[in-house]
This record gives C-alpha cells, sequence and structure tokens, in this order.
C-alpha cells in the first residue's frame, strides 16, 4: 500500500540583528518566535534574542560610523533618505500583509501604517535642505551672532508594537537627517516591520554602522539605555515602562523623550450630528482593535442625547466583524498576544463587576472555530460609566470604551482632563463657539473638532501632556529639536579692519 503523503512543515525563517552594515546572528545565541495573534500556530519568524553583548556592538557600530554621517553634508545624508521613501513606497504592499500577519490589525490599517513611513520619510528628508538655524545682531560693533543646529550624537531608538513602522519611522527619518547615528530596538511583537524598514535603508545606501538593529525584549532596550555611549534615547510604549528608562537615562544625563499611554475622550454636544459622532466614535475606539495611543477609549456624551447616542453605538457594535485582519471583510482583528488579552479582559471584568458599569455590548474573548487559534475579544461599550471609575482612569489598550454622561460643557471638559493623561481629545458641535473654547481649555497635546481622536498627520507636532509624554514632540519640524542640539556661534569680524572703519560704528 503506497504510503499517504505528510504535508511538510514549513520551515519558519531565522532573521539576524543588523550591525555595522551587516546581518548577524545574536552573541545570545538565542531567539523568540514572531506569533501570528489571529492564529497562533502560525510563526512568522525567528528573531534574535539580543543581549547587552548585541546592544553593546551595535552602539560601538554607530560611534565608529558617527563622524563620517555628521560631516556628510545634510543635503546628501537626505538624498539617501529619499531613495529610502522609494524603497519603502516601491515595496508597500509586501509589508502591509507582513504585518498584518505579525501584529493582526487590519490590511487598510497596515497599509495606513507603512504608508505613514513613507510620509514622514519623504517629508523629514525634505529637512536635509532647511535644517534651519538663525541670524540675530550682535551686541558689538562688528560681530556677527548666529545659531545653527548640532546631531547630538548617538541615538538609541525604543518602539512599542502597536505602529510597527510608522513609530520607528518617526524617530530613525529625523535622528539621520539631523545627523545621528542609530540603534534601534524593534517591538518584541513586531520585529518584521523593523526589519522591513531597516533592509530598506541598506538598499538606499545608508552607509555601514549609520542604522544598527537590535531585536529583542526589554533586557535589550535596558542594556542600549544602560549604555554610557548613547546620548538620546527616544522612546515610545506604556507610561510604567516610559518612566524606568526616564529614571535610568538621568543618571547619564541622557536626552530622553518620552512617547507613553493614553485615556483619549470624545465629547459629543447636544448640538451635534450624533450619526457622525457615532461613526467617528465608533472608529476611534475599535480600530486596530482599540490598541492606539490615541484610542477613543471614553465617550463624553451630553444627556439630552446620551439614551439616542447610546443606542446607536451599540447597535453599529453588533455589526462589527471581528476577525483575522488579512480577510478584507474583517473589521476589527485580534489582539496582540496573551498577555494583553488577559489585561484587557481583566479590565471588562473590573467594569462590569468592581466598577458596577452597565456592559451594554460584547465583554467576551471569542474562542468558537479558527477565534480559538487566535487573541480575539468582542467590541466591548461599557454604559452609565462614572468618570472616576477604574476604566474610565486607566489606560485598557484594547476594544473597550465607556460612555460617559454630562450636563454641561465645562463638566464634560472637567471630565476629559481628570485622567493621568493627555494625548488626544475631540468635540462634535456644530457650534463654533463651544469648539474654539473646548480647543483652548482641553489639556491634550492633540485635539479634534467633529473628527474622533485617531489620525496624525507627519507634517504636525505629534505628542501628549501630563503622563503621556515628558514636553517633546515627534513629527512636523518639532521632531529636529528632539533630535539637534543648539549651538550659538559669535563671530568677531573688526580684526583687520582698519581703526577707522571701526570707529565709523563705535558710539
Ligand atoms: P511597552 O512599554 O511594554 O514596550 C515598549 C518597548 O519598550 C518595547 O520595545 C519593550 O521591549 C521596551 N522595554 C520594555 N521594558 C523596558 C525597559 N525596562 N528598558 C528599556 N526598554 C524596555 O509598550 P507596548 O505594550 O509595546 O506598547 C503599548 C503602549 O505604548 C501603550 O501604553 C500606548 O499608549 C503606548 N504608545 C504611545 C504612543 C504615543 O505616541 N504616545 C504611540 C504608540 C503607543
Amino acid at each position: 500500500m503506497a504510503k499517504a503523503k505528510v504535508a511538510a512543515k514549513p520551515t519558519v525563517k531565522k532573521y539576524s540583528n543588523y550591525i555595522n552594515g551587516e546581518w548577524v546572528k545574536p552573541q545570545s545565541g538565542e531567539y523568540f518566535d514572531n506569533v501570528n495573534p489571529a492564529d497562533t500556530s502560525d510563526i512568522v519568524g525567528r528573531f534574535p534574542l539580543s543581549n547587552a553583548d548585541d546592544v553593546n556592538s551595535a552602539v560601538e557600530a554607530a560611534k565608529n560610523a558617527a563622524t563620517r554621517w555628521r560631516r556628510t553634508p545634510a543635503p546628501k545624508r537626505a538624498e539617501i533618505l529619499f531613495n529610502l521613501a522609494e524603497i519603502l513606497r516601491d515595496n508597500k504592499d509586501e509589508f502591509t500583509t507582513q504585518m498584518t500577519r505579525e501584529m493582526g490589525k487590519v490590511t487598510k490599517e497596515a497599509g495606513g501604517d507603512v504608508q505613514e513611513a513613507i510620509d514622514c520619510t519623504y517629508y523629514t528628508a525634505g529637512e536635509g535642505r532647511r535644517l534651519h538655524g538663525f541670524t540675530t545682531p550682535a551686541e558689538m560693533p562688528n560681530k556677527f551672532a548666529m545659531a545653527v543646529r548640532q546631531p547630538v550624537g548617538i541615538c538609541g531608538l525604543i518602539t512599542p508594537f502597536n505602529f510597527p513602522m510608522a513609530i520607528p519611522s518617526w524617530k530613525l527619518i529625523p535622528a539621520l537627517v539631523c545627523g545621528n547615528t542609530v540603534v534601534l530596538k524593534s517591538g518584541e511583537d513586531v520585529p518584521l516591520s523593523s526589519l522591513n524598514l531597516i533592509k530598506a535603508c541598506e538598499q538606499a545606501g545608508i552607509p555601514k554602522g549609520v542604522v544598527n538593529l537590535v531585536n529583542g525584549a526589554r533586557d535589550a532596550g535596558a542594556a542600549l539605555v544602560e549604555n554610557h555611549d548613547v546620548r538620546l534615547i527616544s522612546f515610545t510604549g506604556s507610561t510604567t515602562t516610559g518612566r524606568v528608562i526616564a529614571e535610568r537615562c538621568a543618571h547619564d544625563n541622557k536626552i530622553v523623550s518620552l512617547e507613553m499611554g493614553g485615556k483619549n475622550a470624545i465629547i459629543v454636544m447636544d448640538d451635534a450630528d450624533v450619526d457622525n459622532a457615532v461613526e467617528g466614535s465608533l472608529w476611534g475606539a475599535f480600530g486596530t482593535s482599540g490598541q492606539r495611543c490615541t484610542a477613543s477609549s471614553r465617550l463624553v456624551v451630553h444627556k439630552k442625547i446620551y439614551k439616542k447616542f447610546c443606542e446607536k453605538l451599540v447597535e453599529k457594535v453588533k455589526k462589527l466583524r471581528v476577525g483575522n485582519g488579512l480577510d478584507p471583510r474583517t473589521d476589527v482583528g485580534p489582539v496582540i498576544n496573551q498577555a494583553q488579552m488577559e489585561k484587557i479582559l481583566g479590565y471588562i471584568d473590573i467594569g462590569a463587576n468592581q466598577d458596577k458599569a452597565t456592559l451594554a455590548v460584547g465583554g467576551n474573548r471569542l474562542t468558537k472555530g479558527d477565534y480559538g487559534k487566535g487573541f480575539f475579544i468582542e467590541p466591548t461599550v461599557f454604559t452609565n460609566v462614572k468618570p472616576t471609575m477604574r476604566i474610565a482612569q486607566e489606560e485598557i489598550f484594547g476594544p473597550v470604551t465607556c460612555v460617559i454622561p454630562f450636563s454641561t460643557l465645562d463638566e464634560a471638559i472637567d471630565i476629559v482632563n481628570g485622567v493621568a493623561y493627555g494625548l488626544s481629545s475631540a468635540i462634535y458641535t456644530q457650534d463654533v463657539n463651544q469648539a474654539f473654547y473646548a480647543m483652548q481649555e482641553l489639556y491634550t497635546g492633540i485635539c479634534y473638532v467633529n473628527s474622533a481622536t485617531i489620525g496624525a498627520e507627519v507634517h504636525l507636532p505629534f505628542g501628549g501632556t501630563k503622563g503621556t509624554g515628558n514636553g517633546h514632540r515627534e513629527a512636523g519640524t518639532q521632531v529636529l529639536d528632539i533630535f539637534s542640539e543648539w549651538k550659538s556661534l559669535y563671530i568677531d569680524y573688526s580684526g583687520k579692519l582698519q581703526k577707522a572703519q571701526i570707529d565709523e560704528v563705535e558710539i
């Protein structure tokens, strides 16, 4: 009898770190699996679990490349970055599919993420022909005064899972255009997208050592923070991690820029177009399965329209299709990993049983059929939520939102401002006075009128107040203030002048 054919198991690809222009195995000898959150039997690849030796080699490479890159004229650096933008654009579809496979977000959103990296690269490369300083009159005669930007040195970039290519690009490209060399420690749940970005840097012709990639988890990030040659840490991730990093950076007087958690809110006034507000809230809350730092996790709704708003929202939420992000019919993909899934389910339990809010829709993990292979949670809405409840105060970072009633605009503003975070806010109203008043009073880094709390554009500053940040802004030209330092220059040109020429100007 002929033997039945057994389908060969596809071999899982092993990836490397990128150090000093070479793809190298980790000195740790250890690897971790990059798992598809929609189907945990699908291993996207094996990535180095790097240790301090790997990180220190990468920093050494960045150190050796620093002088040459710093002295490369900024327009020349920009030329290479324009090449990079073209490579990213040409590979957008492949990078998008790979991102959905490793991170779970639906392909439309993953495409937006890659596009953000492309936009960032084109836009920021343009700064290579600007990087403006300024001139100003000096106090003394025959003196010239000006200020220029100089690179800070070696930059350590530490990134999270939720924008796998956009966030690394938001740090990498401005760091490079300013003349710094870089070590990127990618997010451990999404290493392939960072690797795609760095591979594109290699193809674009960025000289060896200027860009280095170290894969790994917390220990690799911590080693980067500890390395004395690293002058700057640019971090995006949770507020808890950011605080630890800031403390460690203080020992070395490192420059540290932090983009951290959020608990963003939409105010819906009684004069708002309710359908428009519901639609915005739906995508603000459940886009990227609620795993956006700007997610609309609080909906602060005027009492006069509260019931109508909640009914319409719940009706729409019930129709959302949860599934694998690679399926074009999917609205909401999985959450990133087991730990995050458990944390979200824990918050749902707190909302229902401790806070005693009304669980209006959702609330469960999905396990039937293919759902059982991944980390899927029903889009969840709590109503009758009080602003002080834990689900209304703490960042959940999943497909969960809560609807809070209010009576006056001042009360709504106090609710929005009454959390530890300050990234993004929004107001739906047709009254221009209310809109401007809210824009003035909401203490967040970003504020939207008649659209949800999500959707940043790369030429505007991005970042938050309070527990979200430490005063820096990424994107726009403001990001240049993170990755460069000012140097003031005074030039005395009186030396070779005739005495008469000097007298002429002396008063
Ligand atoms: P996280 O804090 O768990 O991890 C972020 C990165 O830090 C990872 O690369 C991780 O390996 C590294 N890390 C962890 N501990 C470290 C340590 N002690 N030293 C050095 N590095 C360390 O965050 P996450 O779960 O990947 O991302 C979700 C969080 O990111 C949410 O809180 C979200 O709001 C936030 N976020 C903020 C923004 C923003 O711009 N404000 C944008 C996206 C995400």
